[in-house]
């Protein structure tokens, strides 16, 4: 592929910009590289147009006179410029210099930016100028694209405009077209336009329908590929890796179902317990997603699972993101199992050497059925006699890398089942979990009560407590959650040392519990010791207690500047309490002033309990790239046109496409699928190994 280097206009500073930057080398990369917005330049105002809150406005005329107003750093560069009717200025603070040899009076030129007004007059700021006689070949009469440009690029010439006078030129040199990249069924099965046309009209539209046409082509090419990519993967690995067969049910599963369950399963959780045991059972591989919403059990799952791995004679770990939630796996799982007569064992990042070397022995020798941890358990000195099945809780926490790292602990690669709480929207599972099953626990254990939610700004301090002092009275648990450990300068936020103390205070006759991320892991443990016990009360807390943590007797949560906490964040709390049989309550504190964003969060709070309701409302509010819990792991695929928020219908489609296509030819070895082949080489020189990864 050509090298951006020799365009003109590039050069190999430029050039060393853009791939830095933004990872562009090459003249297609440039291509790629789509706008992200376009401004209709087709039209021009005359100056009595300008009216307050104009986004912008396009002039012609001329510039008058010059004018240097003040000294140093104080200096601005004033312009008097004319449509013929009236004037209007323009105002330069920076650049002065480069202005004035740039521009001259008595020229015909093209003057675009933001009015605003100062003194009575109106003025442009940092105005966009081109001589009239250019404008027409920068392709600027019509829709304008715009690009995004980091700092860096912007202080090395490389801005918005620069970037539309670059690809401009390119662009006419297309028309005899570039290689198509789908094939020609599915451009006429669903009347798309071919790329040259669409990479033409993505940066330069003719009008508003070709945008949109040309929009809809890169969108479906995106997404359409991505579920090859994924499909494929999946069937390669269907075929190349044979999973573990857990040919039975025997004696510990059915002993612990029969004589240690505490109480009867929820049809939900027996449903997936089949569907798991199908997996199993099935001499594939298993690679499930549990979804299931906070409180619906299924750590149950996960135990009665593993059982199923030690009854046909595996080892099986259970991985959490934190060593509290670890901690109290192991509580659980271990006070579950009573006397049955399997071994389990702790290992996070606190266990003692000596314990340590004794623990990785009874793993080696396969003594040790059930091991549970942080991802202290995923580390290369951890060896198991023969690891049939994983389970990864609050899978949202772990990065893809710590995932892929339990391949690597067997040549054979074990079941493994992933759960979390943060229910993720169909579109978007498609695209991260593509290539996973997915069960979902769509019930919670009998007898819960909905959590009533309620919002209140801070001024209602008294009455909270007054509620606080009733809940306690009547035998429940309070947690309170901060967003700062301590104090800050520079944020005005409610922060927990000092929530603590004030606690303290107004409530000398109760115990208090103080729980957050910068305590020794001992301390922590000590600290939500005593509050599962009920010695303590009230709990205050950062948000590391935000996942998984289970203290049925718990029935209040209140979560102060909830406005700086996102939904999926806010419902993980939230999500502490409701747990037992008494009804609970969540109250959401904020400030008076809030963001009209913030507002519609705190609504669907007070609106609904409904992980996968929020989760949806959480992707339409702040897109897909910012989704709690995929950040960190980041999509597998970059989407460059592709908004998983707006476009799920097309995913389907793409989907269902790349589906039939794998269902004719799984390896693409047909003449007619060469085309694809060769694209997904492409895609799959830069990723990640995707398909491995759980
Ligand atoms: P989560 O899905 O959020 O991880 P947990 O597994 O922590 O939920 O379960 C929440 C609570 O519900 C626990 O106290 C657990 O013992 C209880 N529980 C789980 N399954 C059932 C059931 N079928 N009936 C009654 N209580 C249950
Ligand atoms: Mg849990």
């Amino acid at each position: 592929m050509q090298d951006i280097k020799y365009l003109p206009g590039v050069g190999p500073k430029k050039a060393a910009l853009f791939a830095s930057e933004l990872g562009i080398s090459s003249v297609e990369d440039l291509l790629r590289h789509y706008p992200y917005k376009y401004v209709d330049r087709s039209r021009f105002y005359y100056l009595h147009e300008i009216t307050e809150n104009m986004p912008y406005i396009q002039v012609k005329g001329q510039i008058l006179k010059f004018d240097k107003i003040g000294e140093g750093r104080n200096q601005r560069l004033s312009a008097i410029f004319t449509d013929g009717r009236e004037t209007i200025d323009l105002v330069w603070f920076q650049g002065i210099k480069y202005v004035l040899e740039k521009y001259k009076t008595g020229v015909d030129y093209v003057v675009f930016g933001k009015p605003t007004s100062y003194n009575g007059r109106h003025n442009i700021l940092h105005p966009e100028i081109d001589p009239l006689t250019q404008q027409a070949a920068s392709g600027q009469l019509g829709l304008q694209p715009f690009y995004n440009t980091t700092e860096k690029m912007k202080s090395g010439f490389l801005n918005s405009k620069a970037i539309q006078k670059i690809i401009f030129p390119l662009l006419q040199t297309l028309k005899n077209g570039v290689p198509e990249t789908l094939p020609a069924i599915l451009l006429k099965r669903y009347a798309l336009m071919n790329l040259t046309e669409s990479l033409i009209n993505v940066h330069f539209p003719k009008n508003a329908h070709a945008l949109n046409k040309a929009r809809q082509r890169l969108k479906f090419e995106e997404l359409f590929y991505i579920q090859l990519s994924i499909l494929r993967q999946t069937k390669w690995r269907e075929q190349n890796f044979r999973g573990f067969i857990f040919g039975q049910i025997g004696h510990y599963f059915n002993t612990f179902y029969k004589d240690y369950l505490p109480f009867e399963l929820t049809g939900a959780q027996k449903r997936v317990l089949r569907e798991i045991r199908t997996d199993v059972g099935s001499g594939k591989q298993m690679n499930r997603l549990l979804q299931g919403d906070v409180g619906s059990g299924k750590t149950l799952v996960a135990l009665m699972s593993m059982l199923m791995a030690v009854d046909n004679g595996f080892q099986t770990a259970l991985m959490a993101p934190t060593e509290i939630l670890a901690n109290q796996h192991f509580e659980t799982i271990r006070g579950m199992l009573g006397n049955l007569g399997v071994e389990v064992a702790l290992l996070t990042g606190s266990t003692r050497s000596k314990a340590r070397e004794e623990l990785h022995e009874r793993l080696r020798n396969g003594e040790l059925k059930i091991l549970i941890g942080t991802h202290a358990l995923i580390e290369d000195t951890v060896q198991f006699a023969n690891l049939g099945m994983v389970v990864i809780d609050e899978q949202h926490r772990f990065g893809v890398e710590q995932r892929s790292r339990l391949w690597k602990k067997n040549i054979q690669p074990p079941h493994i089942l992933v759960m979390t709480a943060t229910p993720i929207p169909r579109t978007l599972a498609m695209t991260l979990y593509g290539d996973l099953s997915v069960s979902v626990i769509d019930e919670l254990p009998p007898g819960r009560k909905p959590i009533q939610t309620y919002h209140y700004y801070q001024n209602k301090r008294q009455e909270l407590n007054k509620f606080i002092a009733k809940q306690v009275n009547v035998g429940r648990q309070v947690y309170i959650v901060y967003p700062l450990i301590q104090e800050s300068e520079k944020m005005d936020l409610q922060d927990l040392e000092n929530g603590y103390n004030y606690i303290c205070e107004t409530f000398p006759q109760y115990k208090v519990s103080k729980v957050h991320g910068k305590l020794k892991a001992a301390e922590k443990d000590y600290q939500m010791q005593k509050f599962v016990s009920g010695e303590t009360q009230i709990m205050v807390a950062t948000t590391v207690i935000e996942v998984g943590v289970n203290v049925p007797n718990a029935s209040v949560m209140i979560i102060e500047n909830a406005e700086r906490f996102g939904l999926a964040q806010l419902h993980q709390l939230r999500g502490r309490v409701g747990r037992g049989a008494e009804q609970s309550f969540c109250i959401l504190l904020t400030g008076f002033k809030l963001a009209s964003d913030t507002r519609k969060r705190m609504d669907i709070m007070v609106r609904t309990n409904d992980g996968f309701e929020i989760s949806e409302a959480d992707l339409q509010l702040r897109g897909p790239g910012d989704l709690e819990g995929t950040q960190q792991s980041g999509l597998p695929f970059e989407l460059k046109i592709a908004n998983l928020a707006q476009d799920g219908k097309m995913l389907e489609i793409a989907r269902r496409t790349a589906m039939e296509i794998l269902e004719d030819d799984p390896t693409l070895s047909k003449q007619e699928h060469n085309i694809l082949s060769l694209q997904l080489k492409k895609m799959n020189t830069n990723a990640i190994n995707w398909g491995v990864i759980s």
